[in-house]
């Protein structure tokens, strides 16, 4: 199923894509009232698995608590509704995207009058970063913009206004020639980059910026704990400071949509040895095993649907 196909779950029944509509009035629009998640969905030998479908979900549900949304589902049944349209659209493999978001009511900032509204749709979604970059690597720079401060726009929660922000460290690099923008938080610190996590390998230790450094708690960066643990790697969250990026042996990506991409050049510095390195090559081999389905799920990552 190609982006612009097949069936979207809109409030509990299955539409046209073409016939999924919204009002232009509505909330959403207008102020980004909206919270979402990207999941994804990997064809492996046993079949169908999502991955972390309940801790998307629960994230999903967190970021709509931050905002005051209630959802008129239980997070066990918005599980299945996801399940149904991956069902529905006879896909095996693909990207899920869940959103809730304050619809058509009333246009001024108070959104309580408005209904809330959800949609789930998937699409086929390749690599994200480029079809050779979970090999080669990306080159990215650091952003003149700033992730949001503390107390304002909650980074915890993955919602529709704060990709505003993202956009602005998304086109920056990519006008300059770069696959990414890493952008800092307001004390100048390491973030993000505009939809991933960053980790920074030195001297064999792995580090990534804590939830404090204005970063979304990326469920695949948990999986890297996870991941790291396993394998008997030291894995520190830390702040780091943007000089250590250009100094360290190694540099990762990890995102649901950007997987675990390697980051080989900041600034046009040559990060280690300017090519993917045997942390990162671990990192993603265990991953991928456990996604294909070639090693034991310890972690109950999938669902399979
Ligand atoms: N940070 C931002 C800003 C993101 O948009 C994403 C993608 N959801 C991530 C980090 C990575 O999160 P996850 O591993 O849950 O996809």
């Amino acid at each position: 199923m190609t982006f612009g196909k097949g069936k979207i779950w809109f409030d509990g029944k299955f539409v046209n894509w073409e016939d999924c509509k919204i009002h232009a009035m509505s909330h959403v629009v207008h102020y980004g009232s909206g919270v979402f998640e990207g999941i994804r969905c990997y064809k492996n030998k046993k079949g169908s698995a999502i991955f972390r479908l309940t801790e998307h979900i629960r994230r999903l549900y967190e970021s709509a608590k931050i905002y005051r949304i209630d959802i008129p589902y239980s997070q066990k049944e918005f599980c299945q509704f996801c399940i149904d349209t991956v069902r529905e659209n006879k896909i095996d493999e693909c990207y899920i995207r869940p959103i809730v978001f304050r619809g058509y009511g009333e246009l001024g900032v108070d959104p309580s009058r408005c209904p809330i509204n959800c949609i789930i749709a998937v699409w086929a979604w390749g690599k994200y970063l480029g079809s050779d970059a979970l090999e080669k690597g990306v080159s990215v720079c650091i952003s003149s913009w700033r992730r949001a401060a503390p107390n304002t726009f909650p980074s915890l929660a993955k919602a529709c206004g704060n990709y505003i922000n993202s956009q602005l460290i998304k086109l920056e690099a990519k006008r300059n020639g770069y696959d990414e923008g890493i952008a800092l938080d307001t004390y100048g610190f390491v973030s993000e980059g505009s939809g991933e996590n960053i980790f920074m390998v030195r001297n064999g230790v792995i580090y990534t910026p804590p939830s404090y450094s204005s970063i979304l708690p990326g469920i695949t960066r948990h999986a890297i704990f996870q991941i790291s643990r396993d394998l008997n790697l030291r894995i520190e969250k830390h702040t780091i400071p943007r000089e250590a990026l250009y100094i360290a042996d190694e540099l990762f990506f990890s995102g649901t949509a950007a997987e675990i991409t390697p980051v080989t050049r900041v600034d046009e510095i040559v990060v280690g040895e300017g090519k993917r390195g045997p942390i990162t090559k671990s990192i993603q081999d265990y991953f991928f095993k456990v996604v294909n389905g070639e090693m034991e799920d310890k972690f109950n990552w999938l669902t399979y649907i």
